[in-house]
């Protein structure tokens, strides 16, 4: 339940009732299809970002716990509905829980908004939208998984063919930025394919996918086949990547934590999706278009509080246009509407935690010694952990607020004076997730996409993405993709199979 602080903030807004009832229930955790206490009794105190406040506590699940999830996924895949299901009836259900979560749109995005700190009118369109989307395109995908017959020329007469195989027990671990959506992004593929889920939320944000688990129970979903588990990264998220029952291990986080993840799947020779942190560079040259790159800044780096892992967080500026590219994009950002996420009117919320505020505060110093502060750079008065959006101009690629992830609403612009050096700025970092070219030359914009060192690249926009369309980094942003056909193949063993006829 939550504290006063929540409680004063709640009375000012009107939140469905199912909302309302979900904050004020007892949390579990969901294992087997049921909601069930922990084994241990450690707990998660679940802040509200706009008020610093307690929002709900829920139990910090314990290695136990994960070994417990761990067997009823086994289950899941080895016997029972799930599986048996054939992929018509995987497809029925994806869609079924689809439409479950659509009909609930409006309290997810509630709780979602009051867990993340997420300015409600984003939240119900990008993340609560985007993954009814995700789970219908995914559905889908359940008839269409296909083996091959192959003609091999060894001697003799052979029928030889692969034999496609849900991969088993998938370990999933996600991060506070988008706790639904990447929740969403790592169980649609792998229901798809007739695996189970173990899926650790952040212990930041747990909240949306509990909620999820009740929508799993009303769909009708198996026992076993999705299993949420709040707790803590260091005990309840290590137990489960590093787990021997485990298959395949699925992380989006930080790039420190994603290789420590790396090491433990490998340690078990299981497959491993690691979707990292990164710090993407914009291009805009002599020809862009001004409007589009204001656009593109508010769509990833002063969108969610810039808690955005692909977010365009550094800008080259052909000098011809300089000036008035940092004029124009400081000023939409010193406008935006920064307040209470369930405000219909406010477009950026607070910072996740008081821990993370000090981190962005700390680059915001740093950037003040190093760069020119243009706008924005402090915080506003009053509770909550907001941080007012920046743009920093004058920058160079030697500074730490251009080489490393902020992950807030910060803005790092520098000029330059040809396209070779453009390029090389551009590549020249330790991530490669995601990048954007702005320019009118449709034979630039093409050649320089080809040489941009990165998992996803748009041209005169940033940030857009969509069921179909592969996501996942270059370099040190991760390794595997998510969404498109190339991650349902992640969660696909290949079999091949001779017979002697
Ligand atoms: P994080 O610190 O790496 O945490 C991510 C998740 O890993 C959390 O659930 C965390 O649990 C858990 N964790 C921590 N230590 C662990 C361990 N030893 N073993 C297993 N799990 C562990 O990242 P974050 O700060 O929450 O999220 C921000 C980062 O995510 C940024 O770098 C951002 O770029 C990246 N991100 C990437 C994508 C993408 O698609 N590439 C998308 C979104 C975010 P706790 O909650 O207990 O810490
Ligand atoms: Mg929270």
């Amino acid at each position: 339940m939550y504290d006063d602080r929540v409680g004063e903030y709640l009375s000012r807004f009107e939140i469905t009732e199912a909302a309302a009832a979900f904050l004020s229930r007892p949390k579990q955790l969901f294992s087997g299809g049921e909601f069930v206490d922990s084994g241990g009794d450690e707990v998660l105190e679940v802040p509200e970002p706009c008020t610093g406040g307690v929002l709900a506590v829920t139990p910090a699940a314990s290695e136990g716990d994960v070994d417990r999830a761990v067997a009823d996924a086994r289950r899941a895949v080895d016997k029972g509905d799930w599986a048996r299901a054939t992929p018509a009836e995987r497809e029925r259900m994806l869609l079924r829980i689809a439409d479950v979560v659509e009909e609930h749109g409006r309290t997810l995005a509630e709780i979602e908004s009051l867990d993340a700190g997420k300015a409600i009118s984003g939240c119900e369109v990008v993340d609560i939208a985007g993954s009814v989307d995700l789970l219908r395109y995914m559905a889908g995908w359940a008839t269409k998984i296909e083996g091959a017959t192959r003609s091999v020329s060894v001697p003799g007469e052979h029928l030889t063919y692969t034999l496609k195989e849900p991969v088993g027990v998938v370990g999933a671990v996600v991060p506070w930025n988008w706790p639904f959506n990447m929740g969403i992004w790592k169980l649609a593929a792998p229901l798809a394919a007739g695996c189970a889920v173990v899926l650790k939320p952040a212990e930041l944000t747990p909240l949306s996918m509990l909620y999820f688990a009740e929508l799993c129970q009303e769909a009708g979903l198996p026992p076993g086949v999705v299993n949420i588990l709040p707790g803590r990264g260091p005990s309840a998220g290590h137990r489960l990547v590093a787990h021997p029952d485990v298959d395949k291990v699925s992380f989006t986080g930080s790039t420190k934590v994603g290789i420590g993840v790396g090491r433990a799947a490998v340690g078990n020779l299981n497959p491993v999706t690691l979707e990292l942190g990164g710090k993407s560079p914009m291009v805009f040259f002599e020809d862009g278009e001004v409007e589009r790159v204001v656009e593109a800044t508010q769509q990833s780096v002063f969108f969610n509080t810039g808690q955005v892992c692909s977010a365009g967080s550094r800008l080259y500026v052909h000098r011809s246009r300089y000036e008035e590219v940092v004029e124009a994009v400081a000023a939409r950002a010193a406008d935006m509407t920064v307040g209470d996420t369930l405000d219909p009117d406010t477009e950026m919320g607070p910072a996740i935690s008081a821990k993370h505020r000090e981190k962005v505060l700390d680059y915001l110093r740093l950037g003040k010694e190093e760069a020119r502060l243009v706008c924005g750079g402090g915080t506003p008065e009053g509770p909550g952990f907001f941080v007012e959006p920046t743009v920093f101009a004058d920058c160079s690629n030697d500074m730490r607020i251009v080489r490393e992830e902020i992950f807030g609403p910060v803005l790092a612009v520098a000029p330059f004076d040809t396209e070779e050096e453009a390029v090389r700025l551009a590549n020249d970092n330790e991530y490669g997730l995601a990048a954007s070219v702005f320019t009118r030359d449709i034979s630039r914009a093409h050649r320089v996409v080809a040489r941009l060192q990165a998992g996803n690249v748009w041209v005169n926009t940033h940030d857009l993405v969509d069921s179909c369309m592969p996501f996942g980094g270059f370099k040190h942003s991760g390794i595997g993709k998510d969404l498109g056909p190339e991650q349902l193949a992640h969660y696909v063993e290949t079999k091949s199979v001779w017979v002697a006829v």
